[in-house]
């Protein structure tokens, strides 16, 4: 079991990185054809659904399933098969980590029929379009928000929904089921480096405080926004690069080096190509940020 899952990890590992790049070259500037997904079983009645965007959560109830985030809006027949091969119950709810399109954009067609939920913040970023200079086609927002908690409670089951602070944007919530000890992350963890949504209210320096206050819940699987699944020691580590990356852009900062340098160095030690996501999101603010 252990070789087993070390494997899984690494594996994933692998996928987390050839993924994350295609990610961020394509996820907020077009809107993809849809792309292959698979579903996984998780845990009793849960399972994930990856590939094309974020990772899915599907949650099964006697009254209904529940899904976390929804893809981009041209996987929504896809995320529709696939809940289907395990279960007749309908979609009943679905809770945005964020408000990324490839999270939420499938909101749209989901709407006639599901109640959707998220935070009030990331409401207000698909409202307001904080996306930086980047135009993407727009997503529905969710009709439901909470500040701090909403819980959804379903056919005798579950789902916590938890703003926990700031990291990725300024309205990531992370997801927690408390029945079967696992946590849905949302891009709270994805990819090797943190993507910083700094139009999106996102804080390379509250990031490891917001991680910090989700690893006091009792859990031990994690679904994170992008790759493939893995424990509370694979979040602790993840925690614990993003501790990394910001103490060495904070020294180079410190010893007097410019915004350019820093986004050289970003290239070379952390793959943030030129152009990238990372260098038009994240890199101007962080400099700012941690200046
Ligand atoms: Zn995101």
């Amino acid at each position: 079991m252990r070789y087993a899952l070390a494997a899984r990890i690494s594996a994933g590992a692998l996928f987390l990185t050839l993924g994350w790049i295609a990610y961020t070259q394509l996820a907020f500037t077009q809107n993809p054809a849809p792309g292959k997904l698979t579903l996984n079983k998780v845990k009793d009645d849960l399972y994930e659904i990856e590939g094309d965007g974020g990772n899915v959560a599907v949650y099964i109830t006697d009254e209904g399933v529940i899904l976390i985030d929804d893809k981009f809006d041209a996987d929504h027949q896809s995320i529709v098969d696939n809940v289907k091969s395990v279960t007749n119950q309908p979609i009943k709810y679905i809770i945005n980590t964020h408000y990324h399109q490839d999270h939420s954009g499938g909101n749209a067609k989901f709407l006639p029929t599901a109640e959707i939920i998220s935070t009030a913040m990331a409401r207000t970023n698909i409202v307001e379009h904080k996306q930086g200079n980047i135009q993407p086609p727009p997503v529905s927002p969710a009709r439901i928000t909470f500040t701090t908690e909403a819980d959804v409670n379903l056919g005798g089951k579950e789902v916590r929904a938890i703003y926990m602070g700031r990291g990725h944007t300024n309205g990531d919530a992370v997801i927690y089921f408390p029945a079967l000890r696992v946590l849905h992350t949302g891009d709270l963890m994805a990819g090797t480096s943190p993507l910083i949504d700094y139009p999106g209210g996102g804080s390379v320096v509250e990031w490891t405080k917001t991680l910090d206050n989700a690893l006091k819940l009792d859990f031990d699987t994690v679904i994170p926004g992008h790759g493939a699944i893995t424990d509370k020691a694979g979040l602790k580590t993840y925690r614990d690069n993003v501790e990394k990356m910001r103490n060495r852009v904070s020294g180079l900062i410190h010893e007097g080096k410019g915004q350019t340098d820093v986004a050289k160095f970003m290239e070379t030690e952390y793959k943030w190509a030129p152009n990238s996501l990372q260098q038009q999101w994240s890199l101007p603010g962080m400099y700012a940020e941690l200046k």
